[in-house]
């Protein structure tokens, strides 16, 4: 019996796929990567006995496994580096575990999403504390304990993993043999947080659990327009320090007149659909409507808009904190309709953003930086691109930059566009939407060399000034970040779990 013949024999043959298309497929991610190597099979475990099981068969028989959840990445974190690695997709690790409202957690397969999560503890008038990446329709629970999805990790109170010679642990209270419950997270070293921004390398989570909260009863929507990304930076940061937001969303004028039309579209249907289900007939959902409807073309005259969602344990507390972040935001700006924020509300998840809005291929690079230095980090993103100008107008390589806060730091984001081919990744998806427009688009390989070289020059220049990125893989730029020390103790713990390197060879630089 050859190994994959085993392998099949555990997770059952329809679920060891050999077919080649469905190996270029999931051996790519949203970006391209030329140098990707062929995924021998990909696996669909359906628990975490079958994942332990391909863990030992794999190693006994000298192969590499790749962990994937969503696919929805692009730092070629589960793109094979070797021949001979499998491709484990976790999509059918998808059960609703527990959902515990006496002790605030919910314990989930880390294959489900985020939006299959929301919709277990929507209808309890719950939420997790967590809020999930925008790509949260496709992208898994497991994916984002990967890539450390930034924003209240702090809520991931344990995770089941099964390590790289078959062994399955549990950390947190789960793992604490008396306690039986996943209610807390600290008990000694923290052995969650060690799994956590591995981008797969320490080992596989296969249960994930999060902190609940009943869903705050006030929300409060407010939008500005700011002249200058400078000015609408620094008042993100200032609404920031003021520690009231629960989110806080910044765009550019091209975002302002491409995407916000998906997001207000998307928004409309999601509130329509409910307003027409008879699930919720209240005054104040059909107001919500009638703003995300007038929306459409408000931002487009807009240079920089800000998205605030302001939170409160009623109505009065989140008009409270309402009035002194939007004290903070006319001290540089002025106000407009809210219809972004009370869209993304409605549809919190959405993955049409993953191509642009005439098809246009899209990748972002990001960036984390303390608030003390938004007005150093605005200085160098902006004479990034105006260095540049003259070389991406000529390829016709648009950029954008979202700008978010989820915590008392600022995220920036740049995102490059460009016309070219449409992924096998895409199409699945595109086609799930029902959406067959772009598919024609043609190879653009100019365009696309300079979007890898330019976008591997924007990573470096924030390396330079010492942003903090998630998402790593095999992308950015973890091994020089760190001191030699540090990044020495990771390596030697790397070593202790996954002595041949057997798990997503490549990343965190471990090869
Ligand atoms: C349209 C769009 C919007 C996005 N928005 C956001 C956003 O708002 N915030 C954000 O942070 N990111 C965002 N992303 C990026 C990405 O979707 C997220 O980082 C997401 O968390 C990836 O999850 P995934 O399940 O798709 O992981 P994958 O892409 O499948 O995998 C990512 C990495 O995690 C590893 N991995 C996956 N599952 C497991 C597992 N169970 N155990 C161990 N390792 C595993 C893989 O090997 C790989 O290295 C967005 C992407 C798109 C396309």
């Amino acid at each position: 019996m050859t190994t994959i013949e085993r392998i099949a024999a555990v997770v059952g043959r329809e679920h060891c796929i050999t077919d080649k298309a469905e190996r270029e497929l999931m051996s790519q991610d949203i970006f391209f990567w030329p140098d990707a190597v062929l995924a021998e099979a990909v696996v669909r475990p359906a628990d975490t006995a079958q994942v332990a099981a391909v863990m030992k068969a794999a190693r006994e028989a000298g192969l590499y496994v790749a962990p994937r959840g969503g696919g929805m990445s692009y730092t070629k974190g589960y793109v094979p580096e070797r021949a001979g690695t499998i491709m484990l997709d976790l999509g059918r690790l998808n059960q609703i575990e527990e959902v515990n409202e006496q002790d605030l957690y919910i314990r989930v397969g880390a294959g489900c999403t985020w939006a299959q999560v929301r919709e277990a503890l929507q209808p309890r008038g719950l939420r997790t504390v967590i809020s999930g990446p925008i790509s949260g329709v496709v992208s898994t629970v497991g994916g984002g304990m990967a890539q450390n999805v930034p924003g209240s990790m702090d809520n991931v109170l344990g995770l089941e993993v099964v390590l790289a010679d078959g062994r399955v642990i549990h950390t947190g209270s789960s793992g604490v043999t008396r306690t039986k419950s996943d209610f807390y997270r600290y008990y000694g070293p923290d052995l969650t947080g060690l799994f956590m921004g591995d981008t797969g390398a320490y080992g596989i989570k296969t249960k994930v659990t999060l902190r609940i909260q009943p869903i705050p009863a006030g929300a409060v929507f407010a939008s500005f327009s700011f002249d200058t990304l400078k000015d609408m930076a620094l008042a993100m940061a200032g609404v920031a320090r003021l520690g009231v937001t629960n989110k806080s969303f910044g765009m550019d004028p091209l975002k302002n007149r491409t995407s916000t039309k998906v997001s207000l579209m998307e928004g409309a249907k999601t509130l329509g659909d409910v307003i027409r289900s008879g699930r919720s007939l209240t005054e104040g959902l059909r107001d919500s409507l009638r703003v995300v409807r007038a929306g459409r073309g408000v931002l487009d005259d807009v240079e920089w808009s800000l998205h605030l969602t302001i939170e409160g344990i009623d109505e009065v507390a989140a008009q409270y904190a309402a009035e002194l972040a939007r004290r903070v935001c006319l001290e540089r700006g002025r106000e407009i309709e809210p219809s972004v924020p009370i869209a993304m509300r409605a549809r919190p998840f959405s993955i049409r953003g993953f191509l642009g809005l005439e098809g246009e291929r899209w990748v972002p690079v990001h960036a984390m930086f303390p608030l003390s230095r938004v007005e150093t980090a605005v200085d160098a993103v902006q004479a990034f691109f105006a260095a540049r100008k003259d070389e991406l107008d000529w390829h016709e390589i648009r950029y954008a930059f979202l700008s978010t806060i989820n915590g008392p730091y600022w995220l920036i984001e740049p995102m490059f566009y460009w016309f070219d081919e449409i992924s096998p990744l895409h199409r699945r998806h595109l086609d799930a939407q029902k959406i067959a427009k772009f598919v024609k688009a043609k190879p653009n390989p100019d365009a696309r060399a300079v979007v890898q070289r330019i976008r591997a020059e924007l990573r470096d220049a924030f390396f330079d000034i010492g942003a903090i990125t998630s998402q790593i893989g095999k992308y950015y730029r973890l091994p020089e970040a760190m001191e030699p020390g540090a990044y020495q103790l990771l390596t030697e713990i790397k070593d202790l779990l996954d002595p041949d390197r057997r798990l997503n060879p490549g990343n965190l630089g471990w090869r």
